[in-house]
């Protein structure tokens, strides 16, 4: 139907890849105005809190603007970033998430 260049293919892998590691970066780094618009890692760090407060938020992973718009948004807060983080998978579905059913 369509196809696309293994050299865009390969460009995507690695923008994905470095978007990814960049908001999983344990730093406290605001863009300013920009944390409207772009992820940073402390706003990105709310969506793995396990607090109450957190749950179905900060669902973006490129741009925050979509979170503020559907009203999914929550502030990173020294507390968010204290609390647990992570979700628990029981041993029997490990193999299961991992290749992905
Ligand atoms: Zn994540």
């Amino acid at each position: 139907m369509f196809a696309l260049p293994a050299s865009a293919i390969a460009a995507i892998a690695v923008c994905l890849g470095a978007i990814n590691f960049w908001v999983h970066c344990n730093v406290k780094i605001s863009l300013g105005p920009l944390n409207y618009l772009f992820i940073t890692p402390p706003f990105h760090r709310v969506h793995h809190s396990m607090a109450k407060i957190a749950i179905d938020r900060n669902f973006g992973n490129i741009l925050s603007c979509w979170d503020y718009l559907f009203l999914t948004a929550i502030e990173p807060s020294a507390a968010l970033n204290a609390s647990e983080k992570g979700f628990e998978i029981k041993s029997d579905q490990v193999a299961r998430r991992l290749i992905g059913l």
